[in-house]
């Protein structure tokens, strides 16, 4: 199975150079900008790593790290710290709090990548290279932008929240009910027909990015699925 990771890093441009480097070794990817928006992934979506910054523009990584390891269901959850170079304070904290590791920034992809491969060998995963193929989307939930591959997606708002909503749920097949609702809301106007038609200008802008792989599946009479 595919691990997944959050990253919670504020810099773009590290987040981008870090989930290149992930993606090719199969891991799955999710990107918050904020704590706030980490807290909301990390209670509602099942993670096997997080890799945190420790400075974020609305707190702390080091809060948001005490807060995990006080609660049971993150207790375990393998972390790995980032942070400006030469911040011995944040090192030393971050371990005391329970961090699994830390590199200090600027460091290597690669560096990084071996780092969080060996913390999920730790925990019991895989190798992930081992994995299915290797697909990543990078959801800025906050940008509401999502990236395939490293390069974002000219999404409208509606096929953003449509795929942010199958990526979350990916695997599983969604009924056009549920899409609706996660995209539309309350909008009455809105049909069955409203998801089709969207589903297939997405399909067609993830041909356009990837044209080797189909990433939404047709169940009949079920709906649809984002296949990883
Ligand atoms: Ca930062």
């Amino acid at each position: 199975m595919t691990a997944r990771l959050l990253l919670l890093e504020d810099d773009p441009a590290i987040a981008r150079t870090v989930a290149y480097a992930l993606e090719r070794d199969g891991l799955a990817v999710m990107h918050s900008l904020l704590v706030h928006d980490a807290r909301q992934q990390l209670a509602s979506q099942r993670f096997d790593l997080l890799v945190l910054d420790v400075g974020l523009p609305d707190g702390s990584g080091l809060d948001l790290l005490r807060e995990l390891r006080n609660a049971a269901a993150t207790a375990a959850l393998p972390v790995l710290m980032l942070s400006a170079h030469g911040e011995e304070i944040d090192r030393v904290l971050g371990l005391e709090l329970g961090a699994d590791d830390y590199l200090a920034k600027p460091f290597s992809p690669r560096e990084l990548a071996a780092r969080v491969k060996a913390l999920l060998r730790r925990a019991g995963h895989g190798s992930p290279i081992a994995a299915a193929v290797p697909t990543v989307f990078l959801d800025d939930e906050t940008g509401q932008r999502i990236s395939l591959r490293g390069q974002p997606l000219p999404l409208t708002r509606r096929e953003y929240r449509l795929l942010s909503h199958l990526l979350r749920g990916a695997g599983r097949i969604h009924s056009r009910d549920v899409l609706l609702a996660a995209a539309w809301g309350d909008d009455s106007e809105s049909t069955d027909r409203t998801v089709d038609t969207h589903i297939k200008t997405l399909r067609a802008k993830l041909r356009e990015m990837d044209p080797a792989r189909e990433y939404i599946s047709t169940h009949r009479g079920m709906g649809y699925c984002l296949d990883v």
